[in-house]
């Protein structure tokens, strides 16, 4: 049954079968074959808190299939040699990988490449040198990257960032550091952000640039992997930068322009975070539907009590409309406008109700609801950090807010 009228384009319904069926053949498969490796942390991570050797090299394995299939870069631009399928596949590819896969076939995570980790539209702009340089191992997914743009004093006023580039000869000399830069620790490249006028950028004029550099080089250093929720390794790391040399066609679009560039990656941001959260609150729903049909008391399934699937219908009330809502805000940024607030509502409601399907849902199976083995409370764990990451609700609603205050008033 299709819950949505509106017929999404026949090449993003390709798209997306095309992908759910290689997550079918590659991915799920992978996970139940390392099963015993991923149950085990001390297996995943390494001492110093990166993913292990193993790991890392099953997550190279997803990312060249994937982009030997031909959908790793299906949303990347065709100018750096991606399918350039929009913000509309984005969104659409992503909710479905997510609600399909939920938090346990997370190898799912690399199947499509994601905006900040591999090839997107974010590097549209990257020089002809860098394109030569650094796409054919992003494209084919042997390489990966990540984008340097928090620092430790510049978090949600990521404008307040100090990090410098200072001229020397034709190139600069960055200094500095960033703070939860995701998959830093593992990565070939990094889209780095760096103050190139320090008066444009106190005047808020600009100032500010995007680099591209490979992680290898001196001066590129990763201080430590950040673990969060009481993992004993993560994904997040902290960057220092000392004396890091980049040359003019290491510069992402216009140079003083990056903060723009940098907006715009936390847009890509926001849509992937969008539909994570509906994407995973389906899952958790469907999860909590099913047991409920089955588990009994008081003589009867639990399917029977109000109590139970009145919270289970409001969580897919509000799931229907976070899902119409993100793909309203996709489908206006491919029709080229900046939907500023259209994705913030997407994605900060989206969040609020996929974690709230989550923790419906963990409930509705009772103690079973915390078992590792259904996975719900790594859904919830995650939806709880997407609270913070692109943008948290507190300043999406300023965005709004703004946004109302100067008289886009249209809903
Ligand atoms: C898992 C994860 C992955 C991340 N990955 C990356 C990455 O790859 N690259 C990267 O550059 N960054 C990354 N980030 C950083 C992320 O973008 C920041 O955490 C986010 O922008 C918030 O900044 P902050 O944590 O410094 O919080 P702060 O800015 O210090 O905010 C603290 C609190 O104050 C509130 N607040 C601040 N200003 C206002 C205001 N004007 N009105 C109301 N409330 C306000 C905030 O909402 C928050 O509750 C990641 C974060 C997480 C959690």
């Amino acid at each position: 049954m299709n819950a949505i009228a509106t017929a999404l384009p026949e090449e993003i319904v390709a798209a997306t079968d095309g992908i759910l069926n290689f997550v079918e053949h590659e991915v799920i498969p992978r996970h139940a074959k390392n099963h015993a490796l991923f149950e085990d942390p001390r297996a995943v991570y390494r001492e110093d808190g990166r993913f292990s050797d193993e790991v890392v090299a099953l997550i190279r394995e997803v990312r060249m299939a994937s982009a030997d299939a031909g959908f790793y870069h299906m949303c990347a631009p065709e100018t750096i040699g991606g399918a350039g399928l929009g913000h509309l596949a984005y969104y659409v590819a992503w909710e479905a990988l997510f609600h399909r896969c939920g938090p346990q076939n997370w190898l799912m995570l690399y199947a499509l490449s994601h905006w900040a980790f591999g090839p997107s539209r974010l590097l549209e702009k990257v020089t002809e040198q860098a394109c030569e340089r650094f796409m054919p191992g992003l494209m084919d997914g042997s390489k990966s990257m990540c984008f340097g743009l928090s620092e430790p004093n510049a978090g949600s006023d990521a404008s307040m960032l100090k990090t410098r580039a200072v001229k020397d000869g034709d190139g600069w000399r960055i200094s500095g550091r960033k703070i939860w830069t995701s998959n830093a620790a593992v990565a070939n490249y990094c889209v780095l952000f760096a103050i190139t006028d320090a008066e444009k950028a106190r005047t808020k004029q600009g100032g500010i640039s995007a680099f591209i550099v490979p992680t290898d080089v001196p001066g590129f250093n990763v201080q430590r992997v950040i673990r969060l929720f009481g993992h004993i390794g993560g994904d997040e790391a902290e960057l220092a930068f000392d004396d890091l040399y980049v040359e003019p066609w290491q510069v992402v679009g216009e140079l003083n322009e990056g903060f723009k560039a940098a907006l715009y990656g936390v847009s890509l941001g926001r849509i992937y975070n969008s539909a994570r959260s509906v994407g995973y609150g389906r899952w958790a729903l469907e999860k909590a539907l099913d047991y409920a049909n089955t588990r009994e008391a008081f003589g009867a399934t639990i399917a029977n009590y109000q109590g139970v699937t009145f919270p289970l219908a409001e969580s897919a009330t509000e799931l229907h409309a976070a899902h119409l809502m993100g793909l309203n805000a996709a489908t206006l940024l491919d029709q080229g406008h900046s939907a500023i607030k259209e994705l913030s509502m997407a994605k900060a409601y989206s969040v609020q109700v996929g974690f709230r399907a989550v923790d419906q849902a963990i409930q509705a199976h009772g103690a079973m609801g915390f078992t590792n083995e259904l996975g719900l409370t790594h859904a919830w764990h995650s939806l709880r950090i997407v609270n913070v990451a692109d943008g948290t609700n507190e300043i999406l609603n300023r965005t709004i807010a703004q946004r109302l205050l100067k008289g886009d008033v249209a809903l």
